[in-house]
Protein backbone atom coordinates (compact mmCIF):
# COMPACT_ATOMS: atom_id res chain seq x y z
CA UNK A 1 0.00 0.00 0.00
CA UNK A 2 1.56 3.81 -0.72
CA UNK A 3 1.68 5.67 2.06
CA UNK A 4 -0.39 8.83 0.02
CA UNK A 5 -3.63 6.89 -1.73
CA UNK A 6 -5.39 9.79 -3.44
CA UNK A 7 -8.75 8.97 -4.57
CA UNK A 8 -10.98 11.11 -7.14
CA UNK A 9 -10.54 13.82 -5.14
CA UNK A 10 -12.83 16.94 -6.62
CA UNK A 11 -13.06 21.04 -5.72
CA UNK A 12 -15.34 23.63 -7.02
CA UNK A 13 -14.95 27.12 -6.58
CA UNK A 14 -18.22 28.58 -7.85
CA UNK A 15 -18.26 27.39 -11.55
CA UNK A 16 -14.49 26.33 -11.82
CA UNK A 17 -13.25 22.85 -11.48
CA UNK A 18 -10.30 23.48 -9.81
CA UNK A 19 -8.93 20.08 -9.37
CA UNK A 20 -11.55 17.22 -11.14
CA UNK A 21 -11.45 13.68 -10.13
CA UNK A 22 -8.11 13.03 -9.41
CA UNK A 23 -6.50 10.20 -8.34
CA UNK A 24 -2.61 9.05 -7.52
CA UNK A 25 -0.16 7.32 -5.51
CA UNK A 26 2.62 8.36 -3.73
CA UNK A 27 4.76 5.45 -2.33
CA UNK A 28 7.67 6.37 0.63
CA UNK A 29 10.64 7.30 -0.61
CA UNK A 30 9.74 8.60 -3.83
CA UNK A 31 9.89 12.33 -4.55
CA UNK A 32 6.74 13.07 -7.17
CA UNK A 33 6.27 16.03 -9.33
CA UNK A 34 3.03 17.74 -9.66
CA UNK A 35 3.49 19.93 -13.20
CA UNK A 36 1.25 21.95 -15.55
CA UNK A 37 0.42 25.40 -16.71
CA UNK A 38 -1.09 28.27 -14.01
CA UNK A 39 -3.99 28.10 -12.72
CA UNK A 40 -4.19 23.85 -13.58
CA UNK A 41 -4.80 23.26 -9.84
CA UNK A 42 -1.72 22.50 -8.50
CA UNK A 43 -2.01 24.22 -5.57
CA UNK A 44 -5.46 23.42 -4.62
CA UNK A 45 -4.57 19.84 -4.75
CA UNK A 46 -1.59 20.81 -2.36
CA UNK A 47 -4.16 22.44 -0.08
CA UNK A 48 -6.36 19.64 -0.31
CA UNK A 49 -3.90 17.37 0.96
CA UNK A 50 -2.28 19.40 4.02
CA UNK A 51 -6.34 20.24 4.96
CA UNK A 52 -6.34 23.77 4.39
CA UNK A 53 -8.88 22.99 1.68
CA UNK A 54 -11.39 20.09 2.02
CA UNK A 55 -12.06 17.73 -1.03
CA UNK A 56 -15.61 18.40 -2.13
CA UNK A 57 -15.77 14.75 -3.12
CA UNK A 58 -13.09 11.25 -2.98
CA UNK A 59 -11.03 10.26 -0.24
CA UNK A 60 -6.93 11.28 1.16
CA UNK A 61 -5.47 8.07 2.74
CA UNK A 62 -2.50 8.29 4.65
CA UNK A 63 -0.87 5.14 5.57
CA UNK A 64 -4.74 4.17 5.52
CA UNK A 65 -6.00 7.47 7.54
CA UNK A 66 -8.28 9.33 5.52
CA UNK A 67 -7.34 13.20 5.66
CA UNK A 68 -10.67 14.77 4.82
CA UNK A 69 -11.98 16.20 7.80
CA UNK A 70 -9.09 16.63 9.77
CA UNK A 71 -7.76 20.05 10.48
CA UNK A 72 -4.23 21.28 8.87
CA UNK A 73 -2.54 20.42 12.23
CA UNK A 74 -3.87 17.18 13.04
CA UNK A 75 -2.72 16.10 9.43
CA UNK A 76 0.56 17.91 10.73
CA UNK A 77 1.31 15.60 13.76
CA UNK A 78 0.06 12.61 11.33
CA UNK A 79 3.80 13.42 9.78
CA UNK A 80 2.61 15.53 6.62
CA UNK A 81 5.53 18.64 6.46
CA UNK A 82 5.75 21.26 4.07
CA UNK A 83 7.87 23.92 3.11
CA UNK A 84 6.30 27.33 1.65
CA UNK A 85 6.74 29.31 -1.10
CA UNK A 86 7.85 32.17 0.81
CA UNK A 87 10.55 32.44 3.34
CA UNK A 88 8.90 31.66 6.68
CA UNK A 89 11.76 31.22 9.16
CA UNK A 90 12.64 33.92 11.79
CA UNK A 91 14.82 36.30 10.78
CA UNK A 92 16.10 37.54 14.06
CA UNK A 93 16.88 34.47 15.44
CA UNK A 94 20.15 32.51 14.40
CA UNK A 95 19.55 29.41 11.81
CA UNK A 96 20.57 26.82 14.84
CA UNK A 97 17.49 28.72 16.99
CA UNK A 98 15.31 28.15 14.17
CA UNK A 99 15.37 24.82 13.87
CA UNK A 100 15.50 23.94 17.92
CA UNK A 101 12.35 25.98 18.18
CA UNK A 102 11.16 23.93 15.65
CA UNK A 103 12.33 20.33 17.09
CA UNK A 104 10.90 22.11 20.44
CA UNK A 105 7.37 22.36 18.40
CA UNK A 106 7.44 18.85 17.42
CA UNK A 107 7.54 17.90 20.68
CA UNK A 108 5.13 19.81 21.42
CA UNK A 109 7.09 21.38 24.44
CA UNK A 110 6.51 25.32 23.21
CA UNK A 111 5.41 25.68 26.54
CA UNK A 112 8.68 25.90 28.02
CA UNK A 113 10.12 28.43 25.80
CA UNK A 114 10.06 30.76 28.86
CA UNK A 115 13.25 29.22 29.62
CA UNK A 116 16.13 30.34 27.20
CA UNK A 117 15.67 28.29 23.90
CA UNK A 118 19.74 27.65 23.37
CA UNK A 119 19.70 25.22 26.15
CA UNK A 120 17.33 22.92 24.14
CA UNK A 121 18.35 20.32 21.49
CA UNK A 122 20.67 22.12 20.32
CA UNK A 123 23.14 18.84 19.28
CA UNK A 124 19.57 17.45 17.39
CA UNK A 125 18.93 20.51 15.88
CA UNK A 126 22.90 20.78 14.95
CA UNK A 127 23.02 17.36 13.90
CA UNK A 128 20.03 18.19 11.06
CA UNK A 129 21.52 21.26 9.82
CA UNK A 130 24.21 19.33 8.90
CA UNK A 131 21.96 17.13 6.94
CA UNK A 132 21.55 20.18 5.23
CA UNK A 133 24.60 21.63 4.55
CA UNK A 134 24.11 24.54 7.02
CA UNK A 135 26.28 23.73 10.33
CA UNK A 136 28.70 25.70 9.46
CA UNK A 137 26.13 28.76 9.40
CA UNK A 138 24.50 27.42 12.51
CA UNK A 139 25.05 30.56 14.61
CA UNK A 140 24.18 33.16 12.11
CA UNK A 141 21.30 35.35 12.21
CA UNK A 142 18.79 34.32 9.56
CA UNK A 143 18.44 37.80 8.01
CA UNK A 144 21.81 37.00 6.87
CA UNK A 145 21.07 34.26 4.79
CA UNK A 146 21.65 33.93 1.31
CA UNK A 147 18.52 33.23 -0.42
CA UNK A 148 19.20 29.49 -1.35
CA UNK A 149 20.66 28.74 1.99
CA UNK A 150 17.38 30.00 3.71
CA UNK A 151 15.67 27.12 1.79
CA UNK A 152 17.50 24.72 3.53
CA UNK A 153 16.90 25.95 6.78
CA UNK A 154 13.12 25.79 5.77
CA UNK A 155 14.12 21.87 4.94
CA UNK A 156 15.88 21.49 8.16
CA UNK A 157 12.81 22.93 10.20
CA UNK A 158 10.72 20.62 8.00
CA UNK A 159 12.96 17.93 9.17
CA UNK A 160 12.03 18.61 12.96
CA UNK A 161 8.27 17.39 12.27
CA UNK A 162 10.10 14.25 10.77
CA UNK A 163 7.62 13.92 8.20
CA UNK A 164 6.81 11.16 6.09
CA UNK A 165 5.48 13.40 3.71
CA UNK A 166 6.82 16.65 2.78
CA UNK A 167 5.03 19.18 0.60
CA UNK A 168 6.98 21.94 -1.56
CA UNK A 169 4.95 24.10 -3.50
CA UNK A 170 7.45 25.73 -5.73
CA UNK A 171 10.42 25.35 -3.69
CA UNK A 172 12.87 26.53 -6.00
CA UNK A 173 10.83 29.94 -6.82
CA UNK A 174 13.22 32.61 -7.25
CA UNK A 175 16.31 30.51 -7.04
CA UNK A 176 19.02 30.73 -9.55
CA UNK A 177 19.57 27.07 -11.55
CA UNK A 178 22.46 26.02 -9.56
CA UNK A 179 20.54 26.73 -6.39
CA UNK A 180 17.79 24.85 -7.66
CA UNK A 181 19.87 22.25 -9.09
CA UNK A 182 21.67 21.67 -5.68
CA UNK A 183 18.08 22.41 -3.47
CA UNK A 184 16.70 19.75 -5.07
CA UNK A 185 19.77 17.31 -5.03
CA UNK A 186 19.71 17.51 -1.33
CA UNK A 187 15.44 16.77 -1.06
CA UNK A 188 16.20 13.82 -3.36
CA UNK A 189 19.05 12.48 -1.05
CA UNK A 190 16.77 12.98 2.27
CA UNK A 191 14.37 11.18 0.33
CA UNK A 192 16.43 8.45 0.03
CA UNK A 193 18.06 8.51 3.12
CA UNK A 194 14.93 8.94 5.32
CA UNK A 195 12.46 6.83 3.13
CA UNK A 196 9.80 10.02 3.01
CA UNK A 197 7.83 10.64 0.04
CA UNK A 198 8.11 14.34 -1.11
CA UNK A 199 5.12 15.84 -3.00
CA UNK A 200 6.13 18.84 -5.20
CA UNK A 201 5.58 21.86 -7.49
CA UNK A 202 8.20 22.96 -10.05
CA UNK A 203 8.34 25.44 -13.06
CA UNK A 204 11.53 24.16 -14.12
CA UNK A 205 11.11 21.61 -16.67
CA UNK A 206 14.84 20.96 -16.23
CA UNK A 207 14.78 20.46 -12.32
CA UNK A 208 11.54 18.03 -13.24
CA UNK A 209 13.05 15.73 -15.15
CA UNK A 210 16.08 15.44 -13.11
CA UNK A 211 15.22 14.85 -10.06
CA UNK A 212 11.79 13.58 -9.67
CA UNK A 213 11.15 9.97 -9.86
CA UNK A 214 7.36 10.45 -11.43
CA UNK A 215 5.43 13.22 -12.39
CA UNK A 216 1.72 14.07 -12.49
CA UNK A 217 0.75 16.51 -15.13
CA UNK A 218 -2.18 18.61 -14.45
CA UNK A 219 -4.62 20.70 -16.92
CA UNK A 220 -7.68 22.73 -16.40
CA UNK A 221 -7.93 20.50 -12.89
CA UNK A 222 -7.91 16.64 -14.49
CA UNK A 223 -4.91 14.59 -14.58
CA UNK A 224 -3.75 13.97 -18.57
CA UNK A 225 -0.31 11.96 -17.81
CA UNK A 226 1.44 10.31 -15.38
CA UNK A 227 4.83 8.75 -15.53
CA UNK A 228 8.83 8.89 -15.63
CA UNK A 229 10.52 11.71 -17.38
CA UNK A 230 10.54 9.70 -20.81
CA UNK A 231 6.86 8.66 -20.70
CA UNK A 232 6.06 12.36 -19.94
CA UNK A 233 8.83 13.80 -22.44
CA UNK A 234 7.14 11.90 -25.28
CA UNK A 235 3.21 11.81 -24.05
CA UNK A 236 1.24 13.46 -26.51
CA UNK A 237 -1.26 15.13 -24.07
CA UNK A 238 1.39 17.09 -22.57
CA UNK A 239 2.84 17.98 -25.24
CA UNK A 240 -0.37 19.25 -26.43
CA UNK A 241 -1.57 20.88 -23.53
CA UNK A 242 1.57 21.76 -21.26
CA UNK A 243 3.86 22.53 -23.65
CA UNK A 244 1.62 24.20 -26.39
CA UNK A 245 0.85 22.70 -29.76
CA UNK A 246 3.53 22.34 -32.08
CA UNK A 247 6.08 23.21 -29.73
CA UNK A 248 8.91 21.09 -29.10
CA UNK A 249 10.69 21.34 -25.73
CA UNK A 250 14.55 20.86 -25.38
CA UNK A 251 15.53 18.55 -22.51
CA UNK A 252 18.67 20.40 -20.89
CA UNK A 253 21.61 18.57 -19.48
CA UNK A 254 22.35 19.65 -16.01
CA UNK A 255 25.38 20.67 -14.45
CA UNK A 256 26.67 17.68 -11.94
P1 LIG B 1 -2.05 26.25 -9.92
O1 LIG B 1 -1.48 26.12 -8.57
O2 LIG B 1 -1.86 25.04 -10.77
O3 LIG B 1 -1.58 27.47 -10.63
P2 LIG B 1 -4.57 26.66 -8.54
O4 LIG B 1 -4.81 25.40 -7.81
O5 LIG B 1 -4.05 27.80 -7.77
O6 LIG B 1 -3.65 26.37 -9.81
O7 LIG B 1 -5.92 27.14 -9.22
C1 LIG B 1 -6.77 26.28 -10.00
C2 LIG B 1 -8.02 27.03 -10.42
O8 LIG B 1 -8.83 27.32 -9.30
C3 LIG B 1 -7.74 28.38 -11.10
O9 LIG B 1 -8.71 28.59 -12.10
C4 LIG B 1 -7.93 29.35 -9.95
O10 LIG B 1 -8.32 30.61 -10.44
C5 LIG B 1 -9.02 28.70 -9.13
N1 LIG B 1 -8.92 28.99 -7.71
C6 LIG B 1 -7.90 28.60 -6.89
N2 LIG B 1 -8.14 28.97 -5.62
C7 LIG B 1 -9.32 29.65 -5.63
C8 LIG B 1 -10.11 30.28 -4.62
N3 LIG B 1 -9.73 30.31 -3.35
N4 LIG B 1 -11.26 30.87 -5.01
C9 LIG B 1 -11.68 30.83 -6.30
N5 LIG B 1 -11.00 30.24 -7.28
C10 LIG B 1 -9.83 29.65 -6.97
MG1 LIG C 1 0.04 27.29 -7.51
Amino acid sequence: MSLLQVRNISKRFGGVAAVDDVSFDLPAGQLLALIGPNGAGKSTCFNMVNGQLHADAGSILLDGHELIGMPPPAIWRLGVGRTFQTVATFGSMTVVENVQMALLSHERKLFKLWQPAHRFKREAALELLDQVGMAAQADRPCSVLAYGDVKRVELAIALANQPRLLLMDEPTAGMAPQERNALMALTKKLVVERNIAVLFTEHSMDVVFSFADRMLVLARGKLIAEGNAETIRNHPKVQEVYFGTGKTFELKKVPA
